[in-house]
């Protein structure tokens, strides 16, 4: 199948080299021509595990890269658009990225085309694309508008993609539909994931391929991160009442989630979620509820609940140190999580942000994210506040505390002797829960964690 993916961000770049790895001819389409030159040169933007090899893999075969819509339409049968929908100030997301790549799709349509959003979009986004294009000159008759919603997670982006859980696509249409089960074939009839010479098999399946209507499958995506998000929120609130009466979160998480109704999985407690999808992804949810006319508070409560966590954060920072004015800080992770680069909406800028505000020096070490995070802390660094170390043992030199907040394995197995001669207060406060206390206790460090006794 020819194949253009529009948008080559986290998203799109994943989808078009794996596109390229499921047999496709795909073309890459962006309009960052610095991204484009790097990617030309085989040069991946982003951190994201195995992306750089399956790139080497196709690129100049399977896969090209190209900054012209109008190439990409004529070249392909399917057209994916995996451009950015961010928040806009009134909390709905801003949908001008993808209205733009539309109208110039329109123009340049001659023949028939499979158009599919696949970036996370609000409800009937499939409708109005549809008016878009008929607004703009394209035939009816020589488009269909399918959904496809992308549950990849940043981190282990590749592995996500091609061995999924589920597939949906939302469509209208059995043209539609023919087309995206040749697109996944061999993610769902196994011949891609028996394939032992490439990606070994995580020990996958086939995916589950489920077909809907566009509707249901926009509102699919909003309803997995919305979920994910308040059991995210549920089990951090969990925390804060163990913390008060003496309960221990992972015990709690243990004994909650051997019941198979429940499960264990994202049930971590810690300083909240982040990144470019959940937070934004909620309150768009919540927008579309309002508008409706369903008033969807309990999304209210998970946000509220998530921001709140920082604060909790914080104030376990001023219970251990008192005074935070020219205390030293040693702060490991700036990611919004393990496994990338991406530091949108990470919790850790904003902790470390509040913590600058409030006159601590702070040193950072993140193994992949401190270019990103330099750029977003920008004046923070030439005011001096903010210095990055080359590992996170230089980092603790001389603090009064380490703060944990990255969930790096890296962190998880410190050799914990040398970090406590590093440091001139043996002050450790976990926001991601690494360690057990006890350990810590044993090591001779004042630990604080998430939904757990502080030890002394
Ligand atoms: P991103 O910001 O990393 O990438 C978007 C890309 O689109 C950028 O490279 C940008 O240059 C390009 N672009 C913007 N306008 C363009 C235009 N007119 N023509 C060509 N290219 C254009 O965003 P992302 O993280 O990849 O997210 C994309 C979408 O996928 C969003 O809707 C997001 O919510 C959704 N999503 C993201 C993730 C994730 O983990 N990042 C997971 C699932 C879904």
């Amino acid at each position: 199948m020819n194949i253009s993916v529009i948008g080559a961000g986290y998203v799109g770049l994943v989808s078009a080299v794996c596109f390229a790895e499921l047999g496709h001819t795909v073309i890459g389409v962006d309009n960052n021509p610095e991204k484009l030159l790097a990617l030309d040169e085989g040069k991946v933007p982003i951190h994201e595990n195995l992306l750089p090899e399956l790139l080497q893999r196709h690129l100049g075969h399977r896969l090209t890269f190209s900054s012209s819509i109008s190439h990409a339409v004529r070249e392909s049968d399917v057209i994916f658009i995996t451009v950015g929908t961010p928040q806009s100030a009134t909390g709905h997301a801003d949908l001008g990225y993808v209205e733009a790549v539309t109208r110039e799709i329109a123009k340049h349509i001659t023949s028939m085309k499979l158009i599919v959003e696949k970036s996370t979009v609000p409800v009937r986004t499939s409708d109005a694309i549809r008016r878009t294009m008929t607004l703009n000159g394209a035939s009816p008759r020589l488009f269909s508008v399918a959904s496809n919603p992308e549950f990849l997670r940043e981190g282990s982006a590749v592995t996500d993609f091609l061995y999924p859980d589920r597939i949906v696509i939302g469509v209208e249409d059995s043209f539609s539909e023919e087309r995206l089960r040749e697109i996944y074939s061999p993610l769902c009839d196994g011949s891609y994931y028996r394939r032992e010479d490439l990606i070994p098999g995580c020990g996958a399946s086939a995916a589950h391929f489920i077909v809907t209507n566009t509707n249901s499958a926009e509102l699919i995506k909003h309803t997995s991160n919305a979920f994910l998000a308040m059991k995210i929120s549920f089990m951090n609130a969990i925390a804060n009442i163990a913390e008060r009466v003496g309960g221990d979160v992972d015990q709690i998480r243990e004994g909650v989630g051997a019941d198979r109704r429940i499960g264990t999985s994202f049930l971590n407690a810690g300083i909240g979620y982040g990144g470019s999808c959940f937070p934004k992804d909620v309150l768009a949810f919540r927008a579309v509820a309002r508008e409706v006319g369903y008033d969807f508070d309990l999304l209210d409560a998970v946000m509220r609940i998530n921001k709140d966590q920082r604060h909790q954060f914080l104030r376990k920072v001023r219970d251990a140190l008192w005074t935070l004015r020219d205390k030293r800080i040693a702060v490991f992770g700036l990611a919004f999580k393990a496994g990338t680069d991406d530091v949108r909406e990470s919790p850790a800028i904003e902790i470390v942000e509040a913590l600058v505000n409030e006159g601590c020096l702070i040193t950072a070490y993140d193994p992949v994210a401190m270019p990103r995070a330099l750029s977003e802390l920008g004046l923070r660094v030439g005011e001096n506040t903010v210095r990055m170390a080359s590992d996170p043992y230089i980092a603790a030199e001389d603090v009064d505390a380490v703060l944990i907040l990255t969930e790096w394995n890296e962190f998880a197995s410190l050799d914990l002797p040398r970090l406590h001669s590093q440091m001139r207060l043996p002050v450790v406060i976990d926001g991601r829960n690494l360690y057990r206390p006890e350990v810590m206790e044993a090591a001779g460090f004042v630990y604080y964690s998430v939904g757990r006794a502080a030890v002394f």
